[in-house]
């Protein structure tokens, strides 16, 4: 049974707290990970949203082009291609169309369609690709797609503890994704199979 499965980048397929060291520089701030507790980081970094656009603007390409990869991102992907199709959303806007496609070559991923939305409202993209599976780490957008029926895995991080709704599950890491995607094939498999 092949799947459709949705892929968010940052902070999913990417470490999430891997921007904190150019920001902190930049800013001249010491920020650490477990601090960062909500997702506009010009809040965490204090600095007005305006400013860090301005980082954003100029270091934005630099700063994906380093990305690191979270633990097992790569092999789990890899795996999940071989027998579903993958799609990556990103919120991430066109213009970064270039740096995205070079890391995901850089780094071996499985070259799947990568739609850069420029938003990050992603129902109306899950709803055209047929998604079965959303894999995402920005709360907002968990939400936004479980009421809209989609069943999202929420990879867990500072800034997205918090209370979840029917149809998110908490993961925690790569491992734990290709897990419950193998499990959700079986039992889907297993209905299906009772129903004929
Ligand atoms: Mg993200």
């Amino acid at each position: 049974m092949k799947l459709n499965i949705c892929v968010d980048i940052d902070g999913t397929i990417t470490d999430a707290y891997h921007w904190l060291e150019m920001a902190n520089e930049y800013f001249k701030t010491n920020v650490k990970p477990c601090e960062v507790t909500v997702y506009y980081v010009h809040e965490v970094l204090k600095v007005t949203r305006q400013d860090y656009l301005r980082f954003y603007e100029m270091y934005g390409e630099e700063m994906h082009f380093n990305a690191i990869l979270r633990e097992q991102a790569k092999e789990v992907l890899c795996k999940l291609n071989k027998f579903h199709n993958l799609y990556y959303v990103t919120a991430r806007e066109e213009k970064m169309k270039n740096v995205t496609n070079k890391w995901f070559s850089m780094n071996g991923l499985p070259n799947s369609q990568i739609y850069l939305l420029g938003s990050h409202y992603k129902v109306e993209k899950a709803k055209e690709l047929n998604c079965d599976i959303f894999i995402e780490d920005r709360y907002e957008n968990a939400i936004q797609l479980a009421q809209a029926g989609f069943k999202v895995l929420l990879m867990d991080c500072y800034y997205n503890r918090k209370p979840l709704i029917s149809g998110i599950t908490r993961v925690y890491n790569w491992s734990d994704i290709e897990k419950i995607i193998g499990e959700y094939t079986e039992n889907t498999i297993k209905k299906l199979t009772k129903i004929a």
